[in-house]
């Protein structure tokens, strides 16, 4: 059994991040509550590492489209007119394909962050997938307001400055796949590892 303050999780800085210069304060933030980076690089991603990044189970997909059916429907517009269709599992994979393009659209920072429960305080630091509705305090709830109201009028995905693994099985298949069998750094930091 591994040490508790070993716990990985992956997590990368999406092109509105990089492009609103929010790469040390998004890491300021996760060192900030005594979370390690141990392994940090700026890239552009290929169509097919995105691709492979998301899931493609329907399932997935069709929950992609129940966020945008339910901002939909909360402020009565019209999905008919912006889909063609107020099916789910329909909806869902256009969304998925804007997501792709927004990933691509310029160079992401990942980094693999590590630390006792790294999986769920990171989430929680980011706050919810949704900008508009994510809490103040939050990264997400303190650098951005968009939700599918919006960018699905304009045909793109939701723009939430991070992707960060949302549990630990997700978070060993993402780090694997983003860095492969590379060595992570391990240090020790102060206070926190002695
Ligand atoms: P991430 O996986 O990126 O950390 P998340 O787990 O909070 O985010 P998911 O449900 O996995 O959210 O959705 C993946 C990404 O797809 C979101 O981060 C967002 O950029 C985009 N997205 C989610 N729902 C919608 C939607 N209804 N319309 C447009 N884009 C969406
Ligand atoms: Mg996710």
């Amino acid at each position: 059994m591994k040490n508790p303050k070993e716990e990985q999780t992956y997590v990368m800085i999406k092109p509105d991040g990089v492009r609103k210069g929010l790469v040390g304060e998004v890491i300021r933030r996760f060192e900030q509550r005594d979370l390690k980076i141990v392994a940090l690089e700026m890239f552009q991603p290929t169509h097919d590492q995105i691709d492979n990044h998301y899931p493609k189970n329907e399932e997935w997909v069709t929950r992609l489209g129940e966020k945008t059916v339910s901002t939909y429907e909360k402020y009565g517009y019209d999905l008919i007119a912006d889909f063609g269709t107020t099916d789910r599992a329909k909806i869902g994979p256009e969304i998925r394909k804007w997501l792709l393009d927004y990933m691509k659209s310029a160079p992401l920072v990942k980094m693999i962050v590590q630390g006792l429960h790294s999986v769920d305080v990171v989430r929680k630091l980011a706050g919810e997938t949704l900008p508009y509705k994510a809490a103040v305090g939050t990264i997400r709830g303190d650098f951005s307001i968009d939700s599918p109201a919006l960018a699905n009028k304009e045909k793109r995905a939701v723009m939430n400055i991070i992707h960060c693994s949302e549990t630990p099985e997700e978070a060993n298949h993402e780090i694997k796949h983003w860095f492969g069998d590379n060595t992570t750094y391990d240090y020790k930091r102060f206070g926190v590892d002695e």
